[in-house]
């Protein structure tokens, strides 16, 4: 079982004081806090390793390419990817996203074709397509969000046809905390030969992922949301789809041979990655799935479980609080998402943050939801391994001692 107070010790910045307080920080689901040993590894990077890739036949840049490589091969185990260099660095989850809007996008779709995305996206998996559905006559359909706030994949199975060539979706909703149903996504996409793209950044830092399971085509997350640095991110693709697409960024590494009126493409991964990549990063990342899989991912999900319940049910019990989301454990997990009666989002996590409480307020990237929802946005505390119940009951009093200073204030006025 995890023992929060352990593993606190081995992330330096949860000891820093806030507003007076000791800093509680529920803001997971932006950017998770960094343990010592991925600090150290980023240190250890520039003070004994640091040389450029792929380039120098020199002992550093030797040691540096193979730090980068060592933490794909890494990646790709931990994610179930046959091969390391289907595992493709970026920048973050939105950069790997574009990556296949414009690589994969560009080439193989064409007027008339459409895609399925969901009303929950973040417009991470949202505006990408949207750019690319413009440019090439492409219609863009959304799997509805169900009552219950989970998605209505019931309904979008009469949606379903052959002009429908890709399906995206997020497996884990950064705003609502729903689960998607992953599995039956994917045989939709299979019944009908559309290509499939994950969006797991919500769900890689929490649970483990089998892309050879879900078979599924790309699947993107970003390194900072799972103990890591941020600047690194990655796409996973199918071999075959990733020699078929053209590369995206043009210039140094990506290249085989550069004449003066074309150029010849390199092998994957590079293909797509053209330029100087974030080497200390990718370098550091390593330290972070280390960290996981220490803890492991089944101890991850118990953890998260029972702070998601007491979350629920303090939270849920007060009578002017208003809960988005399944509120069930089996179908939502790792945040709660919010609101105060009259009170505005983002004056709620200001009053929140006077108590020492890390929560992020506003719309969470995911505008058309929002206006589903017909709200300005929510409260949104996410948690993660470090996160304890005592923490979860700090936020409650601090959302009755929001609550109670509003009603105050209202019979004064
Ligand atoms: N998709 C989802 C579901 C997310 O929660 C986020 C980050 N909030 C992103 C995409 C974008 O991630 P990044 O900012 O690291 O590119």
């Amino acid at each position: 079982m995890i023992d929060p107070a352990k593993i606190r010790k081995d992330f330096p910045i949860l000891s820093r004081r806030v507003r007076g307080k000791p800093l509680v920080y529920l803001d997971n689901a932006a950017t998770t806090q960094k343990p010592r040993a991925v600090i150290e590894s980023l240190v250890s990077f520039y003070e004994r390793h640091n040389a450029n890739v792929h380039r120098g036949v020199h002992e550093l840049s030797e040691e540096a390419t193979n730090l980068v490589e060592t933490t794909r091969a890494k990646v790709a185990s931990l994610i179930g990817a046959r091969h390391a260099h289907c595992v493709i660095f970026t920048r973050n989850t939105t950069e790997s996203i574009n990556l296949v809007a414009h690589a994969w996008g560009r080439k193989f779709l064409k007027e008339g074709d459409e895609i399925l995305l969901t009303e929950i996206e973040h417009h991470s998996n949202l505006v990408p397509w949207q750019m690319i559905a413009r440019e090439k006559g492409v219609k863009l359909r959304f799997i509805p969000l169900a009552h219950d706030g989970t998605l209505d994949v019931d309904s979008a199975r009469q949606m379903l046809s052959p002009r429908i060539k890709l399906i995206a979706f997020s497996a884990l909703s950064n705003a609502l905390g729903s689960v998607s149903p992953i599995d039956k996504i994917l045989a939709m996409a299979r019944s009908i030969g559309a290509k499939t793209l994950i969006d797991a950044a919500q769900w890689a830092p929490h649970r483990p992922i089998d892309v050879r399971a879900w078979s599924c085509d790309f699947l993107a997350f970003s390194a900072h949301k799972m103990l890591g640095p941020t600047g690194i991110g990655v796409l996973y693709g199918k071999e075959d789809i990733l020699e078929a697409m053209d590369p995206f960024l043009g210039g140094g590494d990506m290249i085989r041979q550069v004449f003066l009126d074309h150029s010849t493409y390199n092998v994957l991964p590079y293909k797509f990655e053209a330029g100087t990549p974030n080497i200390a990063d990718a370098a550091a990342f390593d330290a972070a799935i280390d960290y996981l899989r220490g803890v492991g991912f089944d101890e991850i999900e118990r953890h998260e479980r029972a702070l998601l319940g007491r979350a629920l049910s303090v939270l849920g019990s007060m009578p002017e609080v208003e809960m988005y989301g399944p509120k069930d454990l089996d179908r939502q997990a790792c945040l709660v998402s919010f609101n105060i009666a009259g009170l505005h989002p983002h004056d709620a996590s200001t009053a929140i943050d006077l108590e020492g409480i890390a929560v992020r307020a506003g719309h969470h990237c995911c505008q058309p939801l929002m206006a589903k929802l017909k709200i300005p946005g929510t409260v949104r505390a996410s948690f993660y391994l470090y996160n304890t119940l005592e923490e979860i009951d700090l936020l409650a009093a601090a959302v009755s001692k929001a609550a109670r200073f509003f009603k105050k204030e209202e019979a004064i006025a």
